[in-house]
């Protein structure tokens, strides 16, 4: 399997290569040059496999530059039952009749980017030990994604985690989770700013190539293919399990709904569906920050300034634009890379937005791709969460409250529907007071972790102070 850019780029390039790379050299995103049709009975072979073997038999799909022994060692390392907490990896949970959460949070930081973000650790300490070479990661996080990371990547061979945070800005749970990491590779440098003054050292220092190359510097964004690519594996496993036990189940479609912010796990979904999986309907569940569901109802995208950026309940997902986006768009239209050249590098830095509601491929996001979408707000929520509480004994976090709002009004009749849960209501503990007047049930590994020592460096909001910081910590 060989890799193209969105963007057109004339190379071609095999998985290993994309693996430690950011975007394409012409500013695309990567994607399988096509994506693999599984029939019929090789569904019915995989149902009865275990979670890591799935993932071996999907990965393999798409990596040809690692032995398969090798490639079936890591997936085994990666999706265990002490990682993830059960033998099931992603344990689908019936609240009603045809309405499942599928739980993508039991990782160590509690949110499904574990999913893809600790295999991602695996791979790369594998590749980088293979090459003999070392990589720094520099990452910016409100939350979520730096946690995920720097679980992923502690004690890992070759590599360092510099992740910037916006000082004093994180949940108290949040910075303990971070901060109480004691592994000497991973650093955690406090920003005294904001979220975007984070993201502004990391691009500086990204843009500056001699800086880059000298200290081997390197992300692990939700655009890398490697954590999409993971992420397709729980859809498969959703499906099995909602499917389990019927007779003509291999025709059975089911549909999913996903919380999103960059497009990332539903374009896995869409990845999944493109392989053949029967899934009927993808739905896309935004909160205020509605650029997606704005796209999916008008067929305009519009990017959001910083000032149109909503700071919500369910920040996961605040987004002023969605990153993996480009991927899907590229598939909509015929996989025409001057195009999205056209949409992406150019039409959209000039203007803020692209309209496709007169082009005939828009109306085909819905009838050809399956995909449709909603929004839910603060109230809805806490809705939602009391709703679910009150009904089914069941706490579910902001997040999958917005997808379990929307998923409701996307229900038809005879299509089982899966509500990705992505994260656990302790991560949000303030909502869950809001909306049910208790505070969310902590699991045990996490109990008293507020109180464990830090290890986090305060540092002024300056790329140079930054760069100083790295460089006497690479050796
Ligand atoms: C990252 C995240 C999302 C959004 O996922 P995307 O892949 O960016 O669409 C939703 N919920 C939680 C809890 C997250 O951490």
């Amino acid at each position: 399997m060989k890799y193209l850019s969105t963007r057109g780029h004339a190379d071609r390039k095999r998985f290993c290569e994309i693996l430690l790379e950011g975007l394409a050299p012409d500013g695309g995103l990567y994607l399988p040059e096509s994506y693999p049709r599984v029939d019929e009975s090789t569904l019915a072979k995989w149902r009865s496999l275990s979670y890591a073997d799935l993932a071996f038999e999907i990965l393999s799909l798409y990596i040809d530059d690692i032995p398969a022994d090798d490639l079936r060692a890591i997936c085994r390392k990666t999706y265990t039952e002490e990682v993830f907490g059960t033998k099931a990896i992603v344990p689908l949970k019936k609240l009603e009749d045809g309405f499942y959460l599928e739980a993508l949070s039991n990782g160590p930081t509690l949110a499904f980017k574990d999913m893809a973000m600790q295999l991602l650790g695996n791979l790369f300490e594998y590749e980088l030990g293979r090459r003999g070479e070392e990589l720094n990661i520099l990452g910016a996080t409100s939350g979520d994604t730096g946690s995920a990371a720097e679980y992923a990547m502690r004690g890992k061979q070759g590599v360092r985690v510099f992740m910037t945070s916006p000082h004093g800005r994180m949940s108290p749970f949040q910075q303990a989770q971070m901060f109480s990491l004691q592994d000497a590779n991973i650093h955690n440098l406090a920003v005294k700013g904001v979220f975007d003054d984070c993201q502004d050292i990391v691009k500086a220092v990204s843009n500056d190539l001699d800086f880059k190359r000298k200290y081997k510097i390197g992300t692990v964004n939700s655009i890398n293919w490697a954590r999409l690519m993971a992420q397709v594996v729980y859809y498969f496993a959703g499906y099995f399990q909602a499917t389990s036990g019927r007779v003509q189940a291999t025709q059975e479609k089911v549909s999913f709904t996903v919380p999103s912010g960059n497009f990332g796990n539903v374009c896995a979904g869409h990845v999944a569906r493109m392989m053949g999986l029967p899934i009927e309907r993808l739905v896309v569940a935004t909160n205020e920050n509605d650029v997606l569901d704005e796209f999916f109802r008008t067929g305009v995208y519009r990017v959001r300034g910083s000032a149109d950026t909503h700071e919500t309940s369910s920040p996961s997902m605040d987004i002023s634009k969605a990153s993996n986006f480009e991927r899907f768009i590229f598939d909509l239209l015929g996989r025409d890379g001057a195009k999205i050249k056209a949409l992406f590098g150019e039409q959209l830095n000039q203007t803020g937005q692209f309209d496709l509601s007169r082009d005939p491929a828009y109306a085909q996001a819905r009838s050809r791709y399956g995909f449709v979408s909603g929004k839910s707000v603060h109230a809805n929520r806490l809705a939602t969460i009391r709703d679910t509480w009150e009904r089914f004994g069941v706490m579910i976090d902001t997040h999958t409250a917005d997808g379990v709002k929307v998923a409701r009004e996307q229900l038809q009749a005879g299509v089982p529907m899966i509500v990705l849960e992505t994260a656990l209501p302790i991560k949000f503990a303030a909502t869950i007071v809001e909306a049910l007047g208790r505070e969310p049930e902590r699991p045990a590994k996490f109990i008293g972790i507020e109180d464990l020592p830090k290890r986090v460096t305060v540092v002024e909001a300056d790329v140079r102070v930054v760069k100083d910081y790295i460089a006497s910590h690479c050796r």
